[in-house]
């Protein structure tokens, strides 16, 4: 017996597809490993066991029909709780969408039932993604599973920690300023944000519309590789229309080597205060990872870097400003009643039904989004919007890829960080490429020598060169010999597979 935490999502598709185990038994595990871990994790808002065994079974049948199979043919999946999936609520964590039931299914998700994943669950994240550390979710902490008195990082802290619990080998969140791969780099799991447009956004409840991507965790590039292969193969999503065709095949390639390829790497960044010294030891440890495979190192400039944060905290606000306007305590979510008339009724949902951190981004939104403020913030954030994507384009003419961290710091501690604007600081090396809307994917490497945290890197790339961005990623995963693990606390908790 073996604990099925000890398989990738390929493993697991291989194994259902040549009759090693069924996708049944491979769901029962799942949720066995589940019960076992969620009392000291906390990574889920909701377990679907029916769907979960729903999905199975019919895998199961195909199989014995002899019908093709997916690639993700009996994977066990969960999503962030702000992607539509018929069947569950999809809560955004915050009181508001409490008892939202999901009308139909988003894109993304539709796309993974559809290359055979088994849904077991939707996860924990911070109220309507606002957060780097999954606190501001309405209805419970989401423990790291390094270490359960530390933050996972957010906002999608649920799927980055279901994953490093070995609960799941893969799951979806999504990344507005660097919700994917903030909260990989503290769990020490893989996490991707594609190139805007790569995933369908439609059926993700939106925070900023130009800046939204979704894409995958997993413990290793490959299957983050797997994961986009279902999530862009069928092409274009009509229901999106900033949604555009990649068609690749994102396993093809991924063992490349780099040799002689241009990695550009910043050095004030590498020398950036608030970067512990861990995060820089980590950076070292890539740098060489690529010297060592041949591949060149270039020093690069992002000469407006400095103004990305500042730029991403009036966009975003913005952004969120215009679409959280829909919750207005009549048509959607939390009602208060015995109000005396509509607007009364509106305002009073609004104040009971958004959290701390959501009300301020709104509030924040309005502001700048009110006449005579608008030029001076909103506008000026556009123009500083086009300088950063002008650096990434002037970069890319000269490298193939750009390394940075991810975090600049390892996990923190549950109430650590209680200013807003500190909080903010969590995402200085993650929203730039929400602002320019290139791809970019954390990669573990492994445990800081003092904390004993995972610690990890960046990797950035041009737009829509995601395949040739986890090529790179799989470098630096063969190179520094880490895979994304499961916390040693966690490893073989439940979920036996025969
Ligand atoms: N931490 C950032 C914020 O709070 C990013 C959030 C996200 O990517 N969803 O805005």
């Amino acid at each position: 017996m073996a604990s099925f935490d000890q398989l990738s999502a390929k493993q697991i598709a291989a194994g259902v597809a040549a009759g090693a185990f069924s996708a049944t038994e491979v769901a029962r595990a799942a949720l066995d490993a589940i019960d076992a871990r969620e009392p000291r994790v906390g990574a889920f808002l909701q377990v679907t066991p029916e769907l979960a065994l729903d999905a199975a079974r019919r895998v199961d049948e195909a199989r014995a029909k002899g019908e093709k199979l997916g690639a993700l043919a009996g994977v066990p999946v969960a999503v962030k709780d702000n992607m539509n999936l018929v069947g569950t609520r999809t809560t955004c964590a915050s009181r508001m969408l409490e008892n939202y039931e999901s009308p139909y299914t988003a894109t993304c998700v539709q796309r993974l039932l559809d290359a055979g994943a088994v849904p077991v669950g939707k996860t924990n994240m911070d109220e309507f993604a606002f957060g780097s550390s999954t606190e501001s979710s309405a209805f419970h902490r989401t423990n790291n599973p390094w270490d359960t008195e530390r933050v996972p990082g957010g906002s999608s802290g649920g799927s980055a920690a279901a994953v490093a619990a070995g609960e799941v080998p893969l799951t979806l969140g999504s990344d507005t300023g660097g919700s994917i791969r903030q909260p990989a780099a503290l769990c020490g799991v893989v996490g991707l944000k594609p190139t805007y447009g790569a995933v369908s956004r439609y059926g993700v409840v939106a925070f900023g519309s130009s800046l939204d991507q979704v894409g995958p965790f997993a413990r290793t590039v490959e299957d983050a590789a797997l994961a986009m292969n279902a999530l862009v193969g069928a092409g274009r999503d009509p229901l999106d229309s900033t949604s555009q065709d990649c068609p690749v095949d994102f396993l093809e390639h991924l063992e490349d080597p780099v040799e002689g390829m241009r990695v550009g790497y910043i050095p004030s960044l590498m020398e950036a205060e608030g970067l512990t010294p861990e995060m820089r030891a980590a950076m070292r440890k890539a740098m060489d990872a690529f010297t060592d495979q041949g591949a060149e190192l270039v020093e690069i400039e992002l000469p407006h870097m400095d103004a990305a944060i500042a730029a991403y905290y009036v966009i975003g606000p913005a952004e969120a400003f215009s679409n959280l306007a829909r919750f207005d305590g009549i048509r959607y979510g939390y009602q208060e009643e015995g109000c005396a008339t509509l607007a009364e009724q509106s305002a009073a949902s609004r104040a009971h039904g958004f959290g701390a951190e959501a009300k301020r981004r709104q509030m924040l939104g309005a502001y700048l989004l009110s006449s005579g403020v608008y030029d001076e913030y909103y506008f000026a954030a556009q123009q500083v919007r086009t300088l950063i994507t002008q650096d990434y384009a002037r970069a890319f003419e000269r490298v193939d890829v750009v390394l940075m961290p991810a975090s600049p710091r390892t996990a923190f501690k549950f109430g650590e960080i209680s200013d807003p604007t500190q909080m903010y600081l969590s995402d200085v090396f993650t929203v730039s490429l929400n602002i320019v809307g290139n791809g970019g994917v954390s990669v573990p490497l492994g445990l800081g020598e003092e904390s004993g945290l995972p610690v990890s890197a960046q990797l950035v790339g041009p737009a829509f060169k995601d395949r040739r961005l986890l090529t790179f990623a799989r470098a630096l995963e063969r190179a520094a010999g880490a895979r994304g693990t499961v916390a040693p606390d966690f490893a073989g908790k439940g979920g036996e597979l025969a």
